[in-house]
């Protein structure tokens, strides 16, 4: 066998689509593989202008791609995470992807004979594979990424994303001089609900606040369950007029809810307490001690109320 008889038998058996082009675009040669993906005859073919039988090549970068492979004479690469496909191919993978095209990896190489380039070689790869499990695992992180920031019961963050977030809102609003306030409200006599009504009758209570609080916000505000029966909002760019505001809104949306959980029809309350950020805090955790302050003297002054730390009084 010749050396160029093992050449074509090489190129017609590799995986690899290869396409070689003259400097005026036109398609030269073909392997075995471009033209069963491709599911022409090469009669149809070699001698064609690529954008002719690849009218779906982006004409404008493809040409940019190949002048600086032809004026720099150094290889280029196109990977499928930066475009997912150049050709238009059909994958013959046994999987499903979102598309019926096969993602590609392509090189373009410079072919140099007596010193000249005289010819541009471009490879093609089938990446479906990659790009189907890579696609798989980053659905999963992302996934994996949500539910350690959500609680599973309430669907709203946990405690610690909550935190973080509080943390990161607190700098923002320093740096920036900028207004923040704080609503942190607890479930009033909860231990009795679930006496009555058992503990998954008290978990519906605790959905059900959940979903109507989380409708009263603003999407820039931040809403996180802050322990068993408790829940805290931040409220970014917020003065106290405007907090209060939101934190009487949600005492009597709360009040004024009936929960249903099978034959029961629970009703429950909410005492809130709000405290907007202050000079004197130095850490986020002031912020929260301040809004617990208020919090208790909602509590010990009877129960589903709405209090400051400095008020002596229900918010009226
Ligand atoms: P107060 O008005 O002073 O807040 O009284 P309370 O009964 O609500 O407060 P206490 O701290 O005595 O009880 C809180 C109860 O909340 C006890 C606990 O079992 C219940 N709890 C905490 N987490 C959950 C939960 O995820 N599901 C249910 N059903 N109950 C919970
Ligand atoms: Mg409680
Ligand atoms: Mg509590």
């Amino acid at each position: 066998m010749s050396l160029d008889s093992y050449c074509s038998h090489i190129t017609d058996k590799i995986n690899t689509g290869i396409l070689v082009l003259d400097l005026d675009y036109n398609i030269v040669m073909w392997n075995r593989f471009m033209q069963i993906h491709v599911n022409k005859k090469s009669d149809e073919v070699l001698g064609k202008n690529i954008f002719e039988v690849f009218s779906e090549l982006p004409q404008r970068w493809f040409e940019r791609k190949l002048s600086s492979v032809t004026q720099l004479n150094t290889q280029s690469f196109c990977s499928w995470e930066q475009r997912h496909h150049l050709f238009e191919l059909p994958h013959t993978r046994p999987i499903t992807t979102d598309s019926v095209f096969m993602a590609q990896n392509c090189t373009f190489s410079p072919v140099i004979d007596e010193g000249k380039i005289t010819n541009i070689c471009i490879l093609i790869e089938d990446a479906t594979d990659v790009y189907h499990y890579q696609t798989k695992l980053n659905g999963a992180l992302e996934q994996l990424a949500l539910s350690n920031r959500i609680d599973g019961l309430t669907q709203v963050f946990n405690r610690k994303h909550w935190e973080e977030c509080l943390a990161n809102e607190f700098s923002r609003a320093r740096r920036y001089d900028h207004g923040l306030a704080l609503i942190m409200f607890d479930l009033d006599y909860f231990k009795l609900l679930n006496d009555t009504f058992g503990h998954q009758g008290g978990d519906k209570v605790l959905i059900d606040v959940a979903t109507q609080v989380q409708s009263l916000l603003r999407t820039c505000d931040i809403f996180g369950r802050y322990g068993g029966e408790e829940f805290a909002i931040i409220l970014p760019e917020t003065d106290l007029t405007g907090a209060i505001d939101v934190a009487k809104r949600v005492r009597s949306t709360i009040e004024n809810m009936t929960v249903t959980f099978q034959e029961d029809h629970i009703k429950a309350t909410v005492s809130v307490g709000v405290a907007v950020m202050n000079n004197e805090d130095k850490r986020y955790e002031d912020l929260i001690s301040n809004t617990d302050i208020a919090l208790y003297k909602a509590k010990s002054s009877g129960r589903n109320m709405v209090f400051t730390a400095k008020e002596t009084r229900e918010c009226a």
